[in-house]
């Protein structure tokens, strides 16, 4: 039986099979045609759990959201060959991506939400301000994040119940645009540099609502990311290799960083060596 727990470990899962990925194509038992092909062609930007509740966010806004209760089950498919064919029988829901899918079978609860529609849902209640929505509360998220101050910056922005929708993508991508330390303790940002964070994330994420592939950097050619999936290749600002590294509960969740436009703080860099 799913408790919160696996919920969470079953997100860490899929996060890097989904996120960042287009939705190649995607059947639900429960969902008429026209709502389960208008999934296709939307890019993944996050798949969290809150309590039992899966939910995967696409960058229209809207977010597929799966309840495991009992019985139900979700995994990874990942076709081995060209002679692969799927596992007979309907599943409730399958979503494929580039290389692999993600089955759901038994599901009780499967439906798609709009972002209001997400607000005003009783089983989703909780979640933080949503940064995808207009006139989200910062005083609110700014407080929800503050309830987390031993936590390192990057992963307290994937905390859902402190901010809702940035994922392991705009994580990265936020810490670099705003020259933090992914690592920095969340005690040691200012109100001032959370604000600046978690409106960054709102502009991003806002800017990425709609057609075309996600964009953190404007350019006319080149990569669309500052540093997510980079590791390894000089930073686009100042040529220092960027770094990957994990963050959070193991397995942990790859973070990307520049160790030169985001320096680790004084304070810190005196208490020894970092990764
Ligand atoms: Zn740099």
């Amino acid at each position: 039986m799913p408790e919160g727990d696996s919920l969470h470990r079953l997100a860490a899962k899929l996060g890097p099979v989904l996120e960042g990925r287009e939705v190649l194509a995607f059947r639900a038992r429960r969902l008429s045609d026209a709502a389960a092909r208008s999934l296709v062609g939307r890019r993944v930007v996050s798949v969290t759990a809150k309590g039992k509740n899966l939910l995967v966010r696409v960058d229209d806004g809207r977010v597929l959201h799966v309840h495991l209760a009992m019985h139900g089950r979700v995994f990874v498919e990942r076709p081995r060959s060209a002679f692969w064919a799927p596992p007979r029988g309907e599943p409730d829901m399958r979503l494929a991506v580039d290389g692999a899918a993600v089955v759901g079978q038994r599901l009780p609860v499967l439906r798609l939400l709009t972002a209001s529609e997400e607000r005003r849902a009783p089983d989703l209640a909780g979640l933080g301000p949503d940064l995808t929505a207009s006139g989200w509360d910062e005083p609110e998220a700014i407080a929800r994040l503050r309830a987390l101050p031993d936590r390192a910056i990057a992963e307290a922005l994937l905390v859902q119940r402190a901010v809702a929708g940035i994922g392991n993508v705009y994580k990265s991508e936020v810490c670099f645009l705003e020259r933090v330390d992914p690592r920095t303790r969340l005690s040691e940002l200012d109100d001032a540099e959370l604000q600046a964070l978690l409106r960054r994330a709102s502009a991003l994420l806002r800017a990425n609502v709609g057609d075309g592939p996600r964009v953190t950097r404007r350019s006319l050619g080149g990569s669309r990311l500052w540093v997510y999936g980079r590791g390894g290749r000089a930073c686009l600002r100042c040529g220092t290799p960027i770094v990957r590294f994990l963050q959070g509960a193991p397995p942990g969740r790859s973070t990307y960083a520049c160790p030169t436009c985001q320096p680790a703080r004084p304070a810190r860099s005196a208490g020894g060596a970092r990764p």
